[in-house]
């Protein structure tokens, strides 16, 4: 099949998980940015409303929460992020409960660590309240567990973890928005540097791209992993940039955005 194909294919998704990055929520300053969360929100109130289920997995926390207590806090100790993740997540839950009910729409909160995947029983129930939220018609709103887990925060990897949540609620879709447009053959900033709009395979030379300067937490790298991840599952994966005018629906209806990833086994 050819890019065009498969990017076809992704309209017959009945269940996405979108993980979104810290700058995709915020201002330059580090406050979220209301107008970009609203947007986000109107984007899932649609899919929703179409009847395709939706996981959002967001970060934010640790940002929001620097910028709120005016950067009286330099230091990224791990107490420090852990304490700033604690006092975010809050006002990004408060954003996103806010807006959402203006749309009609109810959020739920889940914080997990990577130990939630790693012991059964865990990873159980995980899946049995994700599934009940969705049969409730809730959207479930995911992020990481800073407060307690250190790995996360130090390898900034939401990216990782969207992919194990894609891969055990076998979604039809991951889609990654960030604030670059997808996969570079070089740096994002350099003119030279192509977009790669389709990957079927993770080579050494895929990976080398994603060694690039990329801002973030993960840049590029936990993006790969992520990919990695979910093709392995047999799920398709796409980055993409979040500013892009109704991204979600747009590369659910095939139009070529940003960069898909194809699983081995096909869609
Ligand atoms: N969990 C972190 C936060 O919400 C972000 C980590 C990431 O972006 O991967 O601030």
């Amino acid at each position: 099949m050819i890019e065009e194909e498969y990017r076809k294919e992704l309209s017959k998704s009945k269940l996405i998980v979108v993980k979104v990055g810290s700058t995709s929520l915020s201002d330059k300053e580090g406050f979220l940015d209301l107008k970009k969360i609203e947007k986000l929100c109107d984007e899932i109130a649609n899919l929703k409303n179409k009847g395709i289920d939706v996981i959002l997995v967001s970060s934010g926390a640790i940002r929001a929460g620097r910028a709120l207590i005016k950067n009286k806090i330099k230091s990224s100790n791990m107490p420090s992020l852990q304490a700033l993740a604690a006092i975010g997540q809050v006002l990004l839950m408060e954003a996103y409960r806010k807006i959402m009910e203006q749309r009609r729409h109810i959020v739920a909160q889940i914080l997990l660590t990577w130990d939630d995947f790693k012991n059964k029983r865990r990873l159980r129930n995980l899946l049995n309240t994700l599934n009940t939220l969705l049969s409730f018609g809730a959207i479930p709103i995911i992020n990481e567990n800073d407060t307690v887990a250190v790995d996360e925060i130090k390898f900034g990897d939401n990216d990782t973890l969207s992919a194990l949540v894609a891969k055990y609620m076998q979604a039809d879709l991951l889609v990654i928005l960030s604030d670059v447009d997808g996969l570079y053959s070089g740096d994002p900033n350099d003119k030279n540097s192509k977009l790669i709009t389709f990957v079927s395979e993770i080579t050494p030379e895929i990976e080398k791209y994603a060694q690039n300067k990329y801002e973030g937490f993960g840049g590029m790298i936990t993006k790969i992993k992520a990919a990695k991840i979910v093709m392995e599952a047999g799920i398709p994966m796409v980055i993409a940039n979040s500013s892009i005018d109704n991204v979600l629906e747009r590369i659910i209806s095939g139009e070529k955005i940003g960069t898909i990833f194809i699983p081995k086994v096909g869609i």
